[in-house]
């Protein structure tokens, strides 16, 4: 049996090892390695396949996060509502750029952001939602953009854990998370379900003038050349990794089927256990896969993660600590806010291996390993 990766980029490039190498080598003959050809051709690629009017690449998904708050014109001390459950970097560009995180509870079963609880969290000087497609899952985007209009605010979608995701509204239109609210970002970090070979990210929208300034931003505020009007940063993807990407979308669905039918075998194998509740798929969406999560009830999970390492199965924890407990965040003194359901699922969550690679002799390995740990 091969060995057992949480993610397994190698085995996957392997695959199409002809192809990139013969795209890498060719951007090192072209020398153009800033914002050479295949940069714009696969933004405009990623652009028909999310099915979103502009793609503005940069060089990561914290940065892409970072220059759409920018790009909204927020002040210091707006209120920007955010999962407490999320990777550290949704919520660390809103204090970044001296916003106020506003964090709020999670639904249990999707680990997404619960609208009810952005609404009571609103006050004068909310302006945006930052709602975070975790591991996958889509957030509820319907009942957030009937909110963000109620109150007139923006959203942004996280996206870095679902490119590729499906949201289906209640009048049966489709749409690729990352296009639904006036800002979506998202990462190519190796790991994520469209991994560069080393850090990447992209902003998405559909306003034509969200998306002049997304580009000037990222681009030094730069208008013309050398005419700098707005404070922006220095935010690019390289030419080699774009041209890796442009590769890789084209992969992306099937990239995204090997991840759901890795899941359909964990989702039969703990099938109906007492004590492992499988990922929940909501009837808007269906699941991108970033991570296969079980929530544990009753489990010694450091026990279980212990005896998985022993095995060599990783097993990880996404995430151990949650955003309002942050040192980071002290300033903001959220620690003592009761977020229960955030607590909960933070002490219960642990995620498996889970990439295109998995087969079944390895799926099998895995899950026999979980369930001899937990029926013992
Ligand atoms: C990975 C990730 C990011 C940041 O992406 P980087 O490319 O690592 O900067 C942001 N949000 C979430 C939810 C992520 O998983």
């Amino acid at each position: 049996m091969r060995q057992i990766q949480m993610v397994d980029t190698r085995t996957q490039y392997h695959k199409i090892k002809a192809e990139v190498d013969k795209a890498v080598l060719d951007v090192m003959e072209s020398s153009a390695f800033i914002n050479g050809k295949p940069v714009q051709d696969f933004a405009d690629g990623l652009s028909s396949y999310i099915g979103v009017k502009h793609t503005i690449p940069c060089a990561n998904g914290t940065d892409a996060l970072q220059i759409a708050m920018m790009a909204l014109g927020l002040q210091p001390g707006d209120e920007v509502i955010t999962p407490s459950f999320t990777y550290i970097a949704t919520t660390e560009v809103i204090a970044l750029l001296q916003l106020k995180p506003v964090f709020v509870e999670v639904d249990a079963k999707t680990f997404c952001i619960e609208p009810a609880a952005i609404e009571k969290a609103i006050t004068p000087k909310t302006k945006a939602i930052v709602p975070v497609h975790l591991y996958g899952h889509a957030a509820p985007m319907e009942e957030i953009l009937a909110i963000a209009k109620k109150h007139n605010l923006f959203v942004i979608e996280d996206n870095a854990q679902a490119i590729g995701c499906n949201y289906t509204f209640s009048d049966g239109i489709t749409k690729k998370t990352g296009a639904i609210g006036h800002i979506g970002c998202t990462s190519f970090y190796p790991s994520k379900n469209l991994g560069a070979f080393g850090d990447g990210g992209a902003i998405f929208t559909n306003d034509d003038e969200l998306a002049v300034k997304l580009k000037m931003i990222a681009n030094h505020g730069q208008s013309k050349r050398y005419y700098h009007d707005v404070v922006g940063c220095n935010s690019r993807l390289d030419t080699i990794q774009a041209a890796i990407l442009d590769i890789k979308l084209k992969h992306l669905d099937e990239y995204i089927t090997a991840r759901k039918k890795a899941a359909d075998f964990y989702d039969k194998a703990f099938a109906g256990h007492a004590k492992i509740t499988t990922p929940y798929r909501a009837v808007y969406s269906d699941h991108a896969f970033h991570q296969y999560t079980l929530i544990l009830d009753g489990v010694d999970r450091d026990g279980l993660n212990l005896y998985l390492s022993e095995q060599h199965v990783p097993s990880m924890i996404y995430y151990p600590v949650p955003g309002h407990k942050q040192k980071m965040f002290e300033q903001f003194n959220t620690a003592s806010q009761e977020m229960p359901v955030t607590d909960w699922l933070t002490e219960r969550v642990i995620s498996l291996p889970m990439h295109t690679e998995l087969d079944e002799e390895q799926l099998d390995f895995i899950a026999s390993n979980v369930l001899n740990y937990i029926n013992k």
